[in-house]
């Protein structure tokens, strides 16, 4: 049983709020049209929503990659690849606490990260299966790429998280 704090109302509120937040910057950046959003579909789960082998204790969030395929009888609707972000409550409530962090700032921040690997692996700019050797990297450079980003908001609270103690993303 999974005994882990998970966001109460308006926290999910904040996180629903904080996605298309987050969307609309990555989209600007990236400058993704509509139809490049429906080619990488993603998801995003809070803690309740998770199954047990999506939830990380080291981690604030996380995106993985499910295949997908709709089918009526043998015909085959759509197939394809299913992002889905997975958030980590209980990091981000306690990391929150700890950094005193504006809650939706923090979330900004972690769906902002999140959304670049969907679009690095939805645009075929890098593969899901990452050798383990080269995984550092990519987060570094997923990581100076979310902060160029956040940074055009001028948001001094998301900034100020940039200079906080190192947050694990993943
Ligand atoms: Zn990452």
């Amino acid at each position: 049983m999974n005994t882990r704090p998970c966001f109460d109302v308006y926290q999910a509120g904040a996180a629903r709020k904080s996605r298309r937040v987050a969307e609309e910057l990555v989209t600007d950046y990236y400058r993704i049209a509509p139809r490049e959003w429906h080619a990488m579909p993603y998801e995003v789960k809070t803690l309740q929503a998770l199954d047990s082998s999506e939830i990380v204790d080291t981690a604030l969030a996380h995106t993985l990659c499910y295949r997908f395929r709709r089918q009526a009888g043998t015909l085959v609707l759509a197939e394809g690849d299913l992002y889905r972000i997975c958030l980590q409550d209980h990091r981000i409530l306690d990391t929150a606490l700890s950094t005193n962090a504006r809650l939706d700032a923090l979330l900004t921040y972690v769906l902002t990260h999140e959304l670049v690997h969907v679009v690095r692996f939805g645009q075929r700019l890098q593969r899901m299966d990452l050798p383990e050797e080269l995984r550092q990297d990519e987060e570094y450079y997923v990581e100076r790429l979310t902060r160029n980003i956040l940074a055009r908001t001028g948001d001094p609270e998301i900034i100020r998280l940039f200079s906080a103690s190192p947050i694990e993303l993943n």
